[in-house]
């Protein structure tokens, strides 16, 4: 088996692994033997096996990689440095105004720095994938640089060089309210014609198939893209590629809701359903704000419930009724968004809290078949999460990428406890310490005993990044 930490996303080798649990898409396993090929895809899944001579026992219970279904990168940097009052009564748009006034400050060098370190971080987290949600796009005086791509060809090269999935979601923002409001001056750096995010895919799309990523296209909002340039971008995208992705973030807020509503009688997410071709190749993010009607609709649809609930909690927004969108047949995966919490299992925890909180029960996110919250939960968030990403990372079985997670059977969590209450203390008892040992993605090792390679230089110019963003403050 390859152990060889490979900084190069794209190069393999064939390989193995033995776990003596694992948890696959129906449930725990026993003595699970996993293949896979040059690619890093998966050919065999074998439970029950013999641990065949040379193949490496993971020293703890093996698990799918989680991916993260919604990230704005640049957007760590400033994480944990709006935790203090402005107004009478902050809220997400008193937020949003000091995250223009970061955005308008940085540079293409200090976007890389900052992406590679909170990807390193992601896969130290137990992410193995990325939706990159990538807003920014020209120069601090709102031009298109030289080459356009700038931004997203440096986003791409962190993922790269960190080995996480990537799927890159290019942001179509043209107006700052409804009713073709023009854009603010802190929007200038986000505007695109539709034309020029046609062109920008384009471009990106062979280099993404490259590197194994997946391209998509994410019309901001319904309050940033009028109906016309919406329809124009999805019919564009679909020349390109008829089942890339399509992301979008809708209901997050009640004003938006309310705004939403004085411009066309509907609702964000009753509109979207009832104007757009809304399937499974979509991902709603947040929906936090919705009717009993609009759930039933839009898990009908299909379409992924992109959740961050840190974020959500973070800024204010509202819980979502996951229960209501379940008992609808609705699927979803978890994003860390804003980055104020970068960890997949504390993702989950804030998730199944909120729910119990709201519904005064405890192990609200359970199913008949997997009683045990966090195998159901993790086993959802894949699924979803893999859906929403348009790539093959749906957990451990044949024809899906060997992305996965070794726990640390050492660590206090887990020490001691069958592979089912490990992964419960894991994700409701850690202590805000991690029990991550090792992560692969496309059959690489990419994180060994908690660290990534790049860790201590990554690191360092992450910081060096954010020192100089805030000495400009
Ligand atoms: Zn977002």
């Amino acid at each position: 088996m390859s152990t060889r930490a490979n900084p190069d996303a794209t190069a393999g080798a064939a390989g193995a692994c033995f776990a003596p649990d694992a948890l696959l898409p129906t449930g725990w396993r026993k003595n699970v033997l996993i293949e896979w090929d040059l690619l890093g895809q998966l050919t065999r899944v074998i439970p029950d096996a013999v641990c065949p001579a040379g193949v490496t026992r993971a020293d703890g219970p093996m698990l799918p990689g989680i991916p993260n279904l919604h990230s704005h990168a640049f957007q760590r940097a400033f994480a944990g440095l709006t935790e203090y009052r402005g107004a009478a009564q902050d809220s997400f748009w008193s937020w949003r105004t000091l995250m223009y006034r970061f955005a308008a400050r940085l540079d293409p060098e200090q976007l890389e720095a900052i992406a590679t370190w909170l990807y390193v971080e992601m896969l130290e987290a137990g992410y193995t994938s990325v939706c990159e949600f990538h807003y920014v796009h020209h120069d601090r005086s709102g031009q298109p640089y030289a080459d356009d791509a700038t931004l997203a060809l440096g986003l791409m090269r962190a993922a790269k060089h960190t080995g996480i999935g990537l799927t890159l979601l290019p942001v179509l923002y043209q107006t700052s309210g409804f009713h073709e409001q023009p854009p603010s001056a802190g929007q200038a750096r986000f505007i695109r014609s539709t034309d020029s995010m046609l062109a920008l895919l384009a471009r990106l799309k062979p280099l993404c198939d490259a590197q194994h990523a997946r391209l998509g296209l994410a019309p901001h909002s319904l309050r940033a893209v009028p109906p016309a340039s919406l329809s124009a971008a999805l019919a564009g995208l679909d020349s390109l590629d008829p089942t890339a992705p399509v992301h979008i973030h809708i209901a997050e807020q009640m004003a938006e809701v309310t705004a939403c509503q004085a411009w066309s009688g509907q609702r964000p997410v009753e509109w979207l359903m009832h104007h757009m071709p809304v399937d499974r190749r979509w991902c709603l993010i947040h929906a936090t704000h919705m009717t009993p009607d609009e759930y039933a609709s839009a898990a009908r649809s299909g379409a992924v419930a992109g959740l961050c609930p840190s974020t959500e909690a973070n800024l204010g927004d509202g819980l979502f009724d996951l229960p209501t969108w379940l008992a609808a047949n609705g699927r979803w995966g978890v994003g860390s968004d804003s980055h104020a919490t970068v960890n997949a299992a504390e993702e989950l925890m804030l998730l199944e809290y909120g729910q119990r909180l709201q519904r005064q029960q405890r192990n609200v996110l359970a199913s008949t078949a997997h009683p045990h919250v966090a195998t159901n939960m993790t086993l959802s968030a894949v699924a979803g999460g893999a859906q929403a990403s348009g790539r093959a990372i749906g957990g451990l079985a044949v024809g899906q990428l060997a992305d996965f997670v070794v726990l640390d059977a050492r660590h206090t969590a887990l020490r001691g406890l069958p592979a089912t209450d490990g992964l419960s203390s894991h994700v409701f008892a850690s202590h805000r310490s991690s029990a991550v040992a090792e992560v692969w993605t496309q059959g690489t090792k990419r994180v060994q005993s908690g660290r990534h390679a790049l860790h201590d230089a990554s690191l360092a110019a992450f910081v060096a990044a954010r020192t100089a963003l805030i000495d400009h403050a």
